[in-house]
């Protein structure tokens, strides 16, 4: 099975359940975003530039909780900005679980480590000194790490420990050159490649979390897939980028790219997707067969954004995750409120011009569940009880880190470039537009080769 049955079994009983009801319109995964401040500055993230990332605008814990149990999705993915800077993440996720929930932690990577050091120290006992050597060996901890660790940790807080109810769902948007371009800081890929290493050791559940872009190449995300599928995570999900107004704007602005040059239309993310099926067979990709048709041009669907509701410091965001329209207080007044007739496309035809070009997963992957026809529930159920497709060890011999740990790291070429042309501006005159616009170009360049 492509998901564990003990998931697969809530999300179904929750479907039937609703059908049973009659109920039109019911969520299926929150998307919860308890803060939106990020150490990073992704290209492309509407996120940290559409909402504020002050670490005092975030959700109290009895407001995150209570839109879980306000929506009753089975599923919430807890997202950002990072979350797990959000200072009461692990009592979020306890909470989540204790609700019967099962959750995504969607993280960029750099964190993760201090939390399962912070696991660790929690159970630390002479049974763990293995497993802490196995750790050394890999170069996962050091052995500052290891002093800590066996210090424990008595506090009366919960940890995030390993648990078939949760799955870190890591942020990889290509091999390393690619990713730590797209992430702008270089070594984020090492980091996010070793987090997954020790969580792989210490029984977590591990996924990737990838967007595509129009410069993605797609031999390079199958070689993406080849290489983590080797490394044994658990499970792949993807989804075509989507022009955020707020992400677009911030890109002509500060990267003097023009939209079109950066995300995907309908068109191209058809050709993009053109083997999604086949991806699917080869890899353990989270979603229904029906959205994977649907991305490779096979069918259309209608959007069913209500179905993955956005929950943040504003409210109930309507009418999706990516455009905002307005925020509500209870989810059931975004429901009644919303007129979602004019949102979507369908038969090839925008309702809304801004949803053109949509083919995210949080708007379509829900329509692929609930289609009700018979066929279309056969061909979903087959996929994700099917067999789990098993890691491909060949996927070790890719080059996967080809940036930032040769030496070519993104950030690398633009100071070459700046030191052999000193009529470039250089160091201290505190202008750094020219390096902005070096780095850039050489951005692009690299990519389109
Ligand atoms: S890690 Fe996520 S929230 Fe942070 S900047 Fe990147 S895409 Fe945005
Ligand atoms: S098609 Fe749906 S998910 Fe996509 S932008 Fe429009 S409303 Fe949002």
């Amino acid at each position: 099975m492509r998901l564990p049955f003990a998931w697969t079994a809530k999300i179904a009983a929750h479907v039937v359940k609703q059908k049973l009801l009659r109920t039109q319109k019911f969520a299926l995964v929150l998307q919860l975003e308890p803060l939106h401040t990020c150490n990073l500055t992704c290209t492309g993230c509407g996120r940290i530039r559409e909402y504020s990332t002050n670490l005092k605008d975030m959700m109290p814990l009895e407001d995150c909780l209570d839109a879980a149990k306000e929506c009753a999705a089975p599923m919430v993915s807890i997202c950002g900005g990072e979350p797990l800077i959000y200072p009461l993440i692990e009592e979020l996720i306890d909470g989540l679980i204790k609700q019967g929930r099962c959750v995504y932690v969607c993280t960029n990577g750099m964190f993760m480590r201090k939390k399962m050091r912070d696991y660790l120290a929690r159970i630390y006992s002479a049974k763990t000194e293995p497993v802490l050597g196995k750790l050394l060996e890999e170069k996962l901890i050091t052995e500052k790490d290891v002093l800590a660790i066996r210090k424990g940790k008595s506090d009366d807080r919960p940890v995030i420990g390993p648990s078939k109810w949760m799955y870190w769902n890591v942020h990889i948007d290509g091999l390393e050159y690619t990713h730590d371009l797209i992430v702008e800081r270089e070594g984020v890929f090492k980091e996010c490649v070793e987090a997954i290493k020790m969580a792989k050791i210490l029984g977590y559940q591990v996924a990737t979390n990838t967007t595509v872009y129009k410069e993605t190449q797609i031999k390079e995300i199958e070689q993406m897939f080849e290489y983590f599928s080797s490394l044994e995570v658990d499970a792949h999900t993807i989804s075509p980028g989507y022009e955020y107004d707020a992400a677009k704007k911030d890109m002509v602005k500060r990267l003097g790219k023009q939209p079109e040059d950066f995300f995907l239309t309908r068109k191209m993310t058809r050709e993009k997707f053109k083997d999604m099926e086949k991806w699917g067979d080869r890899f353990t990709i989270i979603g229904t067969r029906v959205y994977q048709e649907f991305l490779a041009g096979k069918r259309e669907l209608t959007c069913t954004a209500w179905a993955i509701p956005t929950r943040n410091v504003r409210g109930w965001k309507a009418p999706c995750y990516l455009m905002t329209d307005g925020h509500y207080p209870r989810y059931q007044e975004m429901l009644e409120k919303v007129d979602w007739e004019k949102y979507g496309v369908v038969d090839g035809v925008a309702r809304d011009t801004r949803c053109e070009n949509c083919m995210v997963h949080c708007g379509y992957d829900p329509s692929g569940a609930l289609s009700p026809k018979l066929s279309d529930t056969w061909k979903n159920m087959s996929y994700i009880f099917g067999a789990k497709p098993q890691p491909y060890y060949e996927g070790r011999s890719v080059n996967a880190f080809n940036g930032f740990s040769i030496g070519k790291g993104h950030l690398a070429e633009a100071k070459a470039a700046i030191n052999s042309n000193p009529a470039s501006g250089g160091c201290a005159s505190g202008d750094t537009s020219q390096r902005d616009e070096l780095l850039a170009k050489i951005a692009t360049s690299k990519k389109t080769s």
